[in-house]
């Protein structure tokens, strides 16, 4: 039964020698190439390719990038090692100590926060099931470099500090 109307069966059509040898193809690729070539030299500001690293492209303000802890307004940190971030994470890159506060009013504190850059896969589910308000995403790092593995793993007070370039 055909569908839509479609042969059941489809014919091709044997290529000949000129085709067979490719020649017209590489031909015809090469014209292509080179048209947008000379369109592109003759036209650089239309051209979606920047600059990188001289031209960066603005991201919108929802993109999630490297992580920071928020502080109160007395500057201590606003983690209350509750782990909820720590169970959420889908990439397992969260590891929190928790502590007693000295002040009663508040239960705990994170003794040690750490994340493992080279295993989140930045999907954010930490920030939104944080009760306080204490990790976000937004500090629109995404140039992320080290030269160990070991860098990669951000403590407490790099996440307190976080700068606004990549560098671990
Ligand atoms: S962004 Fe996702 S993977 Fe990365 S630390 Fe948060 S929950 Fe884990
Ligand atoms: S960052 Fe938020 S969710 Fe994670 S342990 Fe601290 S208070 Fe809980």
């Amino acid at each position: 039964m055909s569908y839509k109307g479609l042969p059941d069966v489809v014919t091709t059509r044997r290529r000949n020698l000129l085709e067979s040898a490719y020649f017209t193809e590489i031909a015809r690729g090469l014209a292509v190439t080179g048209r947008h070539l000379i369109r592109n030299l003759f036209n650089t500001d239309k051209m979606p390719t920047v600059q990188y690293p001289d031209q960066k492209r603005d991201y919108g303000p929802r993109f999630r990038g490297r992580h920071r802890l928020t502080q109160r307004e007395d500057g201590s940190p606003r983690c209350v090692a509750c782990m909820m971030c720590s169970t959420v994470c889908p990439a397992d890159c969260i590891e929190i100590i928790a502590g007693e506060h000295p002040d009663p009013t508040i239960e705990k504190y994170s003794k040690e926060f750490n994340i493992d850059l080279l295993r989140c896969v930045y999907c954010g589910l930490c920030e939104e099931a944080c009760p306080c308000d204490a990790i976000r995403m937004d500090t629109g790092i995404y140039e992320i470099a080290a030269e160990t593995r070991e860098a990669f793993v951000v403590n407490k007070d790099f996440l307190l500090n976080n700068d606004k370039d990549g560098t671990l």
